[in-house]
Parts: structure tokens; sequence; C-alpha cells
């Protein structure tokens, strides 16, 4: 992400904005005074949506001066911190308390009020995503009144995934887990194998998830390596995650480590990639799979992004791709500089099918009708951001469509 005193760009480089004032507030108080002043309002905490959820050409509000672990209850396993903090900078403090956030994803890089606004997740039929952790959360609303939100409010659902349309989110508490370690197994397996054993997977493994090769080249834009002298073409590099036991020595063998989870999680990638990602019923997951591996080698048979294959747990956020339904994770990418949109709407139109959500903070081509159609508290929550937010200060042109 870069954010001059009037350009702000995230960080794939395909979203990009005006705002008339960039702030970083260093306090609550001083997010009240700024949202009592504004037109319109949007945050930005390290700017890693691909979608266009931070643009704004009002007001935009950084978060990194509000950053920072504010509170550790180790009895009741619950951690409260400011809304810029890295997802990374809860593993080490947690650790010293005994205690672990429950699942991470792909990178560790995001301020929390990002991920959880966006109900970002790692991989994990038992795992739900940062925003159903969520147990109280402090915020600005339009008016600039604080609201403090806890785990006896019937809102609480609605602001846990809210994409910032409720008020500028202060603080947050989480629910933690006791800490662990973590065994990762990284394999090379054929598609049939990747593929064919989905479900027996996902649920003999607490983490096991799939990127699809479809092309030599493709693992390198991922960073993802063959064996010595194999090629990963047409395979798949598949990762298994499940707890170390006590006995399992620490280890830095590249496929094999054990450590702290919180360390074996992040990878690192390079803003080469724009990315859509869709959520259908994990009961359908693996059709729709195979359906996108078809959808893949027909339309772009020399693609070399790779097909990312996750499962999440169900949750009750309203806005979260899996309310009351577990789910089949599907991410694809287009290649920057390339028209790649006819290719992703092929994948919108082919996952519609299967009554796919979608990840907020990825491309996506949601309409108003499918959002009420594919959400059941959609009108709902539209409800409630009308009522804490009726002058829309909160709402862009892009959320605008969906949630006005
Ligand atoms: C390389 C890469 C890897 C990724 N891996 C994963 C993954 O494994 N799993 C996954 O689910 N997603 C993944 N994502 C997506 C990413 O986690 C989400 O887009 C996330 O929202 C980005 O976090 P951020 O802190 O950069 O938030 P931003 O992109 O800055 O903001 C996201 C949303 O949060 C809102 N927001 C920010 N701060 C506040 C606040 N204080 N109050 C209210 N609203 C606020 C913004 O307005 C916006 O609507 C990945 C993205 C990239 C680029």
């Amino acid at each position: 992400m870069t954010t001059t005193a009037q350009r702000f760009t995230n960080w794939a480089g395909n979203q990009t904005c005006s705002p008339r004032a960039v702030e970083s507030p260093a306090s609550e108080a001083e997010v009240q005074a700024l949202v009592r002043g504004a037109g319109q309002v949007r945050c930005v905490a390290t700017g890693h949506s691909f979608s266009p959820v931070c643009a704004t050409d009002g007001t935009l509000i950084r978060m990194d001066r509000m950053s920072g672990i504010t509170g550790i209850d180790p009895v009741a396993g619950r951690v409260t911190a400011l809304p810029g903090t890295p997802v990374g900078a809860f593993g080490s403090p947690l650790w010293d308390a005994g205690l672990a956030l429950e699942n991470q994803g792909d990178i560790d890089t995001q301020g929390i009020a990002g991920a959880v606004a966006t109900a970002t997740h790692g991989s994990g039929l038992g795992l739900q995503s940062f925003s159903a952790t969520v147990r109280r959360m402090r915020l600005v609303t339009a008016d600039g009144d604080v609201l403090e939100l806890g785990e006896e409010d019937a809102r609480l659902p609605a602001a846990q995934v809210a994409l910032g349309m409720l008020g500028v989110i202060t603080e947050v508490e989480l629910q933690a887990v006791p800490a662990h370690r973590l065994q990762e197994r990284i394999d090379h397996w054929t598609w049939d194998e990747a593929w064919g054993r989905l479900d027996a997977m996902s649920r003999a493994h607490r983490h096991y998830s799939f990127f699809w090769i479809p092309a030599e080249g493709s693992a390198a834009l991922y960073g993802l390596s063959a064996p010595e002298g194999a090629t990963l073409a047409d395979s798949c590099y598949v990762k298994i995650y499940d707890e170390a036991a006590d006995s399992v020595p620490d280890s830095d063998e590249p496929g094999r480590r054990v450590g702290r989870s919180y360390l074996i999680y992040p990878m690192t990638f390079e803003p080469n990639f724009h990315e859509l990602e869709y959520f259908v019923p994990y009961e359908r997951g693996a059709e729709a799979v195979a359906a996108m591996r078809e959808l893949m080698l027909a339309r772009l048979p020399d693609s070399i992004f790779p097909m990312e294959v996750r499962t999440v747990a169900a949750d009750g956020s309203w806005l979260s791709h899996s309310y009351e339904r577990a789910s089949v994770v599907i991410s694809v990418s287009g290649t920057p500089g390339t028209d790649y949109q006819p290719y992703l709407r092929d994948v919108d139109r082919l996952l519609g099918e299967f009554d796919a959500r979608v990840h907020w903070g990825k491309l996506h081509y949601l309409t108003a009708e499918q959002l009420h159609a594919r959400y059941p508290h959609a009108a709902d929550f539209i409800a409630l951001r009308r009522e804490l937010d009726p002058r829309n200060v909160f709402l862009n042109d892009h959320l605008r469509e969906l949630f006005a």
C-alpha cells in the first residue's frame, strides 16, 4: 500500500483513489473528531484488499498509529487490540500468555480490523474466520459517538463483517485458543489424489488445502517449490497442518517444519496477481472445484496462475461467506496488465450456479439481487446500516451499489 497526502494505492496496485484528506489518528477521540467533521469516510488498515473497499474521495483514515495489543486475559483466553495491529504481532505476546490465534491465512501482515472487516480466514473445516472470533468491539459511528458491542448485543454478528460500513473499529476483543505448535506436511500430489481426497483429508486434518498448478512456471509465481529435478505442472501443491505432539521437536526442514503455530502459517507473495475468491457450500465443494479446473483448461489454457482450494467452518456473522454453512473456498487470479475480466466473469457465472458467496476483500461481481439471495441477513444488515449511518458517511461507490 502507498499513501501520499492525495493518493492511495492498494497493495496489489489495482485500486487507486484521491482522498480529500488522509489522516492517521492516534486515539479513539481523534477518530471521533475526524468522523464528526467529515463527509465521506473510509478506513484502510494495510490495503491488502483487491476490491475497492477502501476507495474514497473524502477522508481516508489510516490505522498505522492505532496499533498494539492492549490486554490479554489468560483465564478467559481473550486478547484485546487496537485496529491497526498486524495479525503477525499477536503471535509472540499470546504465546507468552499460553495462547494463540485459532487460525491464520496465507499472510500475517493485515491489520486486525481489516482482517475482521472482510472475514479473512485460513483453512480448516473446523476453523472459523477472524471475524467469528470477535467477542467485543468498539466502533466510532457516523455521528461520532462510540458504540461498544459485546457478546450479548444482537448487533455484534452484523458488526463482525461490516467492511467499515457501521463505523470505525477502534478496538477488538478476540477469543484465542491454547498455544499450540503445528506440524507441516507439504506434498506434491496428482490432481486425482488432491481433489479426490478433499472431503476425507479436510475431515482428518486440522488444515488441508492445495494449489492446483496448471502449467510449468505456475508454482514460482506463488513461491511454491517442486522437489528437486521434478516439475509441479498439472499437479497439486498440498498443505496439511496438524497440531504437533510434545514429543516432536521443532524443525526448519522445508515442507516438514514443526514450530509455533504463528510461525508456520505465513507465506510471502509478490503483488503480481489480482485475486478473486468465492465460497461454495462444503457439500458441493468437490464438484465446484472440478468444474473450475475444466473452465480454466478451456478458457485459459495458457494461464499460469494456480487455483487455491481451502475450507472454512460455518459461523454466525451476517455478511460472512460462511454464515451458517461450512465452505469450500476457491481462489483464482488474473494476470495484471492483461484483460482478465472476461475470465473472472466466467468464474463468477460458474460458481454462481453453486450459490457462491464472495470474499469482500477480493475481486467479485456480486449484484444486489444476488446479495439478498445468498446472504439471509442482507436486509437486516442494510436496515442496521441505515439506522447507524443515515447520511451514508461510510459508503463509497462500490459499496453503495450493494448496501445503500
Ligand atoms: C498477498 C495476500 C494474501 C492474502 N491472503 C488471504 C488469506 O489467506 N485469507 C483471506 O481470507 N484473505 C486473504 N487476503 C485478503 C486480505 O486478508 C483481506 O483483503 C484483508 O481485508 C486485508 O486486510 P487489511 O488490513 O489490508 O485491510 P484493508 O484492505 O486495508 O481494509 C479491508 C476492509 O477493512 C476496512 N477497515 C480497515 N480498518 C478498519 C477500521 N478500523 N474500522 C472499520 N473498518 C476498517 C476497510 O475499510 C476495508 O473495508 C490476502 C490478500 C493478499 C494481498
